[in-house]
């Protein structure tokens, strides 16, 4: 039995990696899960899996947890509190697999920690990508760690990149990487009807359900945008080879386009427990419990440009790019806070684009060439994002 560790267990991508290990019984064992606030989802995984650990950051929180889990099924599970338990359950030797699925830079350093502990490590936190992509990538390679994306566009270009992409021969034959893209929500709105869109209506994603922030990023874009870089690092190709499409029916999760004219897709109904068990599995194939795709049913599969002017954010990310060192890191955590600022209502939805390219516009980029440095790109962005808000 394999031991997997679960960052980030209670949200959407953790509940449905448990959805997947639910599958395969006999293979998996849980060593550690971790989440934030939902104390009541933990304790039930705690109850079904009965991991070695479970780490609540907060000390308060934890604190109460450990009381209750002491008189439960589960009293075997020791508690860890502070934000360090996750690097801690990230490099533990029982656990083969860390299945990263935290969401925004909180995820970063678990990761890392994961990736310097030479683990198969399961890639969802985009955003560490996004924030420290070199420093990450390194990482894996001086500590012999293996990176499989879980973001359902990034395993699908893996699934479909040569087979030896990772020893170096990334642009061997690859003309481009297509992005495919459902368009979120309000792809189909004029760009004068944004301005008054609902957290609600940007929560409701048309085919995924995911957690509330990539549903925000989604409908402005954002998520796409956030993508092109994490897909730029992992497989070490540039902005203008990489390339979005607009696909509403999220059947072909991503495309890649060799020199001699063959494009390669992976397809497969919207669910990420595909990307998760391909993943788990990898370099085999086990059951995921998702269903077969019927492309009678699916008979319609269309392409379209993304549109810049609706969705500048995806510009935004692009630019940043092609800057590198710490762009990426400022338009990372320029969103976050700007989501998070919509989701609290205190913003509307295109004062979303319009903060971020304040930030990034008054920002000074660094070479990203230390965590430290990425850290205080971080910190000072939200500070300066901060006072944005606190100025209207
Ligand atoms: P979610 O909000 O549903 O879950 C987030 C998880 O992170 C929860 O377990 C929560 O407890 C934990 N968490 C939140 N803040 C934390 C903090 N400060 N410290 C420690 N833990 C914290 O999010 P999600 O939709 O599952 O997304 C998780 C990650 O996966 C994100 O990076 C997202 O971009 C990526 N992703 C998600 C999907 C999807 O379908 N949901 C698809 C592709 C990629
Ligand atoms: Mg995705």
């Amino acid at each position: 039995m394999k031991g997997v560790c679960l960052l980030g267990s209670t949200g959407s991508i953790g509940q449905s990696t448990l959805d997947v290990l639910r599958v395969n019984p006999h293979e998996y064992k849980v060593t550690a899960l971790t989440a934030h606030a939902n104390t009541e989802r933990l304790l039930e995984q705690c109850l079904e899996f009965k991991p070695k650990y479970a780490v609540i950051p907060d000390a308060d929180i934890a604190d109460k947890f450990s009381k209750k889990i002491a008189s439960s099924d589960a009293a075997d599970t020791v508690v860890l509190s502070g934000v360090e338990s996750l690097d801690f359950v990230a490099a533990l030797p029982e656990a083969e697999i860390v299945v990263a699925a935290i969401v925004g830079s909180a995820g970063l350093l678990s990761t890392l920690a994961a990736a310097k502990a030479g683990k198969k490590l399961l890639l969802a936190n985009k955003e560490s990508l996004v924030i420290s992509g070199d420093l990450l990538m390194t990482a894996v390679k001086e500590h012999g760690a293996t990176l499989l994306p879980l973001d359902s566009e990034h395993n699908a270009l893996f699934q479909c990149m040569p087979s030896d992409y990772q020893t170096g021969n990334a642009a061997k034959g690859v003309r481009k990487l297509l992005l495919t893209a459902s368009g979120g929500p309000f792809l189909n709105l004029e760009y004068s009807e944004l301005a008054n869109v609902t957290v609600a209506q940007a929560c409701a994603h048309p085919n995924w359900s995911m957690g509330r922030k990539i549903s925000v990023d989604s409908a402005t874009m954002m998520n796409k945008g956030l993508e092109v870089i994490e897909a730029s690092y992992l497989f070490d190709m540039p902005a203008s080879k990489i390339e979005v499409l607009v696909h509403p029916q999220s059947i072909v999760h991503s495309m890649v386009d060799y020199v001699d004219g063959s494009v390669l897709a992976q397809m497969g109904n919207p669910d990420m427990r595909t990307p998760i068990a391909h993943a788990l599995a990898w370099p085999n194939r086990h059951d995921s419990g998702v269903s077969a795709l019927d492309l009678i049913v699916n008979n319609q599969l269309s392409f379209e440009k993304p549109s810049y002017e609706k969705f500048p954010c995806l510009g935004y990310a692009f630019d940043a790019l092609r800057l590198k060192g710490t762009a990426p890191t400022v338009l990372n955590a320029a969103n976050e806070v700007a989501v998070a600022a919509f989701l609290e209502e205190k913003i509307g939805f295109m004062d979303i684009p319009k903060l971020i390219d304040k930030a990034m516009t008054a920002s000074t980029i660094k070479p990203a060439d230390s965590i430290e440095t990425v850290l205080n790109a971080d910190r000072e962005t939200r500070v300066l994002m901060n006072q944005y808000l606190e100025q209207r």
